[in-house]
């Protein structure tokens, strides 16, 4: 029987079965002891920090490149964002963080970003977490399954926010995500938050969410999408090595990433030369009928919603890499059922670019 057809005969449509078990076999896909499926990315990180105890105005480090929803949870949870500059992969840099947390020593959280699907170095940040006694929330919104030398996406975490958003590595057909965890008291904490801070029928001890996740989700993405994750990843993996090793572009410069074997690959960032065009290059591309992307444009906390708060946002530094990213980046195509042929047409495409 269909997982749809299933669901629907059924009769129970939200947090069932089909959840326990999804929820099940995400965590083993991320070697976590629990995960906790909810409404979408933003809120399962949201609520990793309301689990982890965030008061109001508590400061969380985080990088200012990055997918809105990241600077968006941790105010959603009551904290301040506090924004340090990224490494040349686009991934938070240790040392970056090492010197905000000296600016900035009231520091609780960090929230570190996998961009592109690369997984930042949680070795290098897991220390400084450890040093500091903060508490780390991984954003792996575009990183499901990734890993770096053997690191994985949510190994060093508290906690780790997971994006089911149709595009993503793994996506519903709608919204939805998760949470992973190996604390129990995070779990049963993000449980309670999703229903209505509901810990037991009509007994509510907290204002919490309406962030469930739906049955018929669970199931497609159980039966349907998450089998057949592991040949998606293949699959971008293969095209990644096939633009990194095609692409001789001198005006075109490629991000081989920190570990090309471990990154799911999520985009496939490159840059256009410092005194290159960028909108000529993606006018070039779209003439072709290539999809390209950018991300992101302007950084979280240039963003009208941030400077406009009463609290004017907190940014160390000049953050001069992730500005590059936004002046520079561009996102080739990337997904899994990309054919050979296309992709060749994308190498040749951006070879004849000559601005
Ligand atoms: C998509 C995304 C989110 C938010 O996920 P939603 O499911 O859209 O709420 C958070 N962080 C990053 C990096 C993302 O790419």
């Amino acid at each position: 029987m269909s997982a749809t057809q299933k669901v629907g005969r059924s009769g129970w449509y939200i947090l069932g079965k089909e959840v326990d078990q999804f929820e099940k076999s995400f965590a083993d896909w991320t070697h976590r002891k629990h995960v906790v499926g909810c409404a979408n990315g933003m809120d399962a990180l949201e609520m990793g920090l309301r689990a982890a105890g965030i008061k109001p105005g508590d400061a969380v480090l985080t990088t200012p490149l990055s997918a809105f929803a990241t600077a968006l949870c941790i105010v959603r949870a009551g904290g301040e964002p506090v924004y340090c500059d990224v490494d040349a992969h686009g991934l938070l840099d240790p040392e970056q963080v090492r010197r905000a947390l000296k600016e900035h020593p009231k520091i609780r959280f960090i929230m570190p970003v996998h961009l592109f699907g690369h997984v930042a170095d949680l070795d290098a940040l897991g220390d400084i977490t450890r040093e500091h006694g903060i508490t780390m929330i991984e954003d792996a919104a575009q990183a499901h399954g990734a890993q770096r030398n053997g690191v994985r996406a949510g190994d060093v975490g508290r906690a780790t926010g997971f994006s089911f958003y149709p595009t993503k590595n793994l996506g519903a057909i709608g919204d939805a995500g998760a949470l992973a965890t190996d604390d129990p008291e995070i779990a049963q904490a993000v449980h309670t938050l999703r229903n209505y801070g509901q810990s037991k029928k009509y007994v509510h001890d907290e204002i919490g969410l309406n962030s469930r996740l739906d049955e018929l989700h669970a199931a497609i993405m159980n039966e349907a999408f998450l089998p057949r994750l592991a040949d998606w990843t293949a699959r971008r993996r293969a095209i990644a090595r096939a633009y990194l090793d095609g692409i001789s572009n001198p005006r075109i410069q490629l991000l081989p990433g920190p570990d090309h074997d471990g990154s799911v690959w999520h985009l496939f960032p490159v840059m256009v030369a410092e005194n290159a065009d960028r909108d000529a290059f993606m006018a070039h591309l779209r003439q072709a009928g290539v999809q390209a992307g950018q991300h992101y444009p302007k950084l979280m906390p240039h963003q009208r919603a941030m400077t406009e708060r009463s609290e004017p946002p907190r940014v160390v530094g000049e953050l001069p890499i992730a500005q590059s990213f936004a002046d520079r980046e561009v996102s080739l195509p990337i997904h899994p059922y990309l054919t050979d042929d296309e992709v060749k047409h994308v190498i040749d495409t951006v070879d004849q670019w000559t601005d």
